[in-house]
């Protein structure tokens, strides 16, 4: 089976967030045979919930549909590193392969800061690949935060 990246979707998922007013993260998540089973972006401001970021909000919609708090065998994407909660969250789901796009040097929890999966009380420890599109992930980053600068 070849490689196939979905970051391509999680890239759109972060340009809809930033449309929305959120912090431009996408996530989505892939199943064995390669179907996407959930994907979102950062709903923290829309609906005032911290824990909203992007990575959350698809484990929790490709679980449900699962109906199984355990993703086993699928893969996520997201464009940005997750933090430290998103990583945890992503361990408890037993989340198989993470692919991320770019570095997060302020919040980033997988491979600076809290380094969540380098834990020996980290059960399950996904495989790990980063820097997949991370250009096009910075780059929607810094457009947005340059907007906000201006914009307030
Ligand atoms: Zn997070």
């Amino acid at each position: 089976m070849t490689f196939r990246s979905f970051m391509d979707v999680a890239l759109t998922e972060a340009r809809a967030a930033a449309a929305r007013g959120e912090v431009p993260v996408g996530a989505v998540i892939v199943d064995a045979a390669g179907q996407v089973v959930a994907q979102a972006g950062n709903r923290t401001r829309e609906l005032h919930d911290p824990t909203a970021h992007a990575e959350v909000l698809a484990i929790r919609a490709a679980c449900a549909k699962v109906g199984s708090e355990r993703l086993v065998g699928h893969d996520l994407y997201v464009t940005l590193e997750p933090c430290a909660m998103c990583a945890a969250a992503l361990a408890s789901a037993r989340i198989a392969r993470l692919y991320y796009g770019a570095s997060d040097p302020k919040s980033g929890g997988v491979a600076q800061g809290a380094r969540v999966f380098a834990h020996p009380q980290c059960h399950h420890v996904p495989q790990v690949y980063d820097g997949i599109d991370a250009t096009a992930a910075e780059r929607l980053l810094k457009a947005f935060f340059a907007g906000k600068r201006e914009g307030n």
